[in-house]
């Protein structure tokens, strides 16, 4: 029988989880022909989602939970779901229904008989999200889709059913600055898309700020795309150039005219304006060797304090 991994992250998720065991539960009812393995990766929660967890696993001898020894994000949890699963087929979702579990059974088909190695999802709506977040959002895909190769897809969610070659893939993509939506694209394979409209948090709060999101995407642009490097030479050459002409008219003035002095207000806005552009371009390089930098250390992408999966355990 085929082993369906099913990876949830959950981070202070307690008021949720027995909501969200009861439904994707009732969905592995109707799947009867496959085997379930539910692994709940606890990222450091302060709440009792652990004691939750292992209250579901000793009823469920399908549950299974590593338990993070501190808030490693959610991308950390990802990769130790997908580093953990034995499934044959592997499918994250968020612990608060806003990823329905009732999709599963299409997904499952695309795989099966349409030979997609996987089925990913995308909200065609983002109701219920503030407007600026959605703006915001909105910006970052549509400059990631002009600055890098990778595809990645406006609405799309980590809600993906996968076939295991395809999470070996991933696997072998060890990098520590984890940005998933464009990992996936990155790999290829054939991916279905499926379309939902979007679902309110079930219970419980979300945990993206708007800064944690937007340094979240400053990853992503980094990870994905060298563009912003690309982007300092030209405005640097540029600059180089028009201090050339500008330098060459004075030279020629000063010839005809003489050398009236003036024009100190003007000298003062250049110096800024290079000033400027410069320790803009010093961040960006900056923002590389930084992420060089955390590769290079090469340290555990999450640390596992406890868990009740056997196998490669470290
Ligand atoms: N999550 C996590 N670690 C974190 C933040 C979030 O494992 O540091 C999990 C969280 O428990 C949930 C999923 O990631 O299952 C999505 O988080 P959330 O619903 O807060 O994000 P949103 O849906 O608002 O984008
Ligand atoms: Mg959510």
């Amino acid at each position: 029988m085929e082993k369906i991994s099913v990876i949830v992250p959950c981070y202070n998720e307690e008021e949720v989880l027995p909501l969200f065991y009861e439904e994707v539960t009732r969905v592995a009812a109707q799947l009867s022909d496959y085997e379930f393995e539910f692994l709940f990766v606890d990222d450091g929660s302060r709440d009792k989602t652990l004691p939750v967890i292992k209250g579901l696993a000793e009823k469920d001898a399908r549950v299974k939970y590593v338990s993070f020894s501190r808030n490693f994000g959610k991308e950390s949890a990802m990769y130790a779901g997908f580093d953990r699963a034995v499934g044959d087929y592997v499918v994250v979702m968020d612990a608060d229904l806003q990823d329905p579990p009732a999709l599963l059974p299409e997904m499952l088909d695309a795989i099966k008989n349409e030979g997609y190695d996987s089925v990913a999802t995308r909200r065609v709506t983002r109701k219920g999200e503030p407007p600026i977040r959605s703006f915001f959002a909105r910006c970052f895909y549509k400059l990631m889709r002009r600055i890098s190769k990778t595809e990645i897809v406006d609405g799309a969610r980590d809600y993906r059913l996968m076939t295991r070659q395809f999470v070996d893939s991933l696997l072998a993509m060890g990098e520590y600055n984890r940005f998933s939506k464009g990992l996936y694209g990155w790999v290829g394979y054939r991916t279905k898309w499926l379309e939902f409209e979007n679902v309110a948090r079930a219970a419980g709060e979300t945990k993206w700020s708007f800064w944690k999101l937007l340094l979240y995407s400053i990853d992503g642009i980094v990870a994905f795309s060298a563009a912003p490097l690309a982007i300092a030479v030209v405005t640097g050459l540029a600059c180089f150039l028009l201090a050339l002409v500008f330098i060459l008219f004075i030279v020629v003035r000063t010839l005809m005219f003489g050398d009236p002095v003036a024009g100190w207000p003007s000298l003062v806005c250049i110096i800024l304006l290079i000033g400027g552009l410069q320790l803009l371009c010093i961040g960006i390089l900056g923002e590389y060797l930084a992420k060089t930098y955390l590769e290079v250390k090469g340290r555990p992408i999450y640390i596992c304090k406890e868990t009740n999966t056997c196998e490669n355990d470290r």
